[in-house]
């Protein structure tokens, strides 16, 4: 039991960790015992001043995940310059909003090249690299509350993250007897720089803690906790699920 959660000699690259829920995992995963790669555009300065307060080693790797080869490429080059990964967390993801009738085609694409595309190509490279040394892997994508919802002028956003609950289930299905678990962690609404607008409303933000059953934001770092369980030993027979940590929003 003592070692069910216990990362220590796993290896883990986490997109969009500089910030908000990748910092939160990348931290929770350095707690655990894990090696953080932590990937993105911005610096990872304070996330890895964090590992190092946790006692955990952890990495920069600069890639812009809106360039599909150039994502593929830096996971490549972060497993070539520090080992092979044994733990893949697409969490990089953004949002634009506009009514579905206006919505533009740049949008559309953007949303569709960071959440999604990069994604399923990062899947792939990890999958790649386990299956060529026939080791065991996790792979955990970040969705949503609007992988399953509809929501409102968040047309590309809505549709990336129903696809990437759907290619969680697909990827599980195809890599589960091949001992690569994929599933997704679906946050609900949790205090970030991406919700900030959104809480000094106070109009909306007494809306959603209205609706919320546990009456609170979530924090990053109960993302974080997720991370941890998805990828430890504790949840090696779970394949394809989409697990929401909402404080019961989903459930209402
Ligand atoms: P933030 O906006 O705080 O973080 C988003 C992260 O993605 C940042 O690290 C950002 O880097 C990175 N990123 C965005 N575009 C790119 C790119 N082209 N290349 C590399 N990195 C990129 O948001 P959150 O922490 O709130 O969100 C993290 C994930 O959780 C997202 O996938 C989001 O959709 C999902 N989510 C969040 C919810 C919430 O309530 N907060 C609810 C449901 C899902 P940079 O700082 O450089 O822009």
């Amino acid at each position: 039991m003592s070692d069910l959660f216990d990362l220590t000699g796993r290896r883990a690259f986490v997109t969009g960790a500089n910030t908000g829920i990748g910092q939160a995992i990348a931290v929770s995963l350095g707690q655990a015992g894990a090696q953080v790669i932590c990937a993105g555009r911005s610096s990872m300065a304070e996330t890895l001043a964090k590992l190092k307060e946790a006692g955990a080693t952890g990495f920069e790797c600069l890639a812009d995940f809106a360039d599909k080869d150039g994502a593929v490429q830096a996971f490549d080059g972060a497993a070539e310059a520090h080992g092979a990964i044994d733990i893949l967390v697409n969490n990089a993801g953004i949002i634009r909003r506009a009514d579905a009738v206006d919505f533009t085609e740049a949008d559309w694409d953007e949303v569709m090249d960071v959440n999604l595309k990069s994604v399923f190509f990062l899947c792939q490279a990890f999958a790649r690299g386990l299956l060529s040394r026939k080791a065991e892997g996790t792979v955990i994508n970040i969705a949503s509350m609007l992988s399953f919802q509809g929501g409102i002028r968040v047309a590309s956003y809505t549709a990336s993250k129903s696809g990437v609950a759907g290619l969680t289930k697909l990827l599980a299905c195809e890599w589960a007897g091949k001992g690569i678990n994929v599933n997704a962690i679906a946050p609900g609404y949790i205090a970030t720089n991406n919700t900030e607008a959104l809480r000094a409303d106070r109009q909306r933000n007494d809306d959603i803690l209205k609706r919320i059953p546990a009456g609170r934001w979530g924090e990053a770092s109960d993302i974080g906790g997720a991370a941890v369980f998805l990828a430890s030993k504790a949840a090696r027979y779970i394949h394809g699920a989409v697990i929401p940590v909402d404080g019961g929003w989903l459930a209402r």
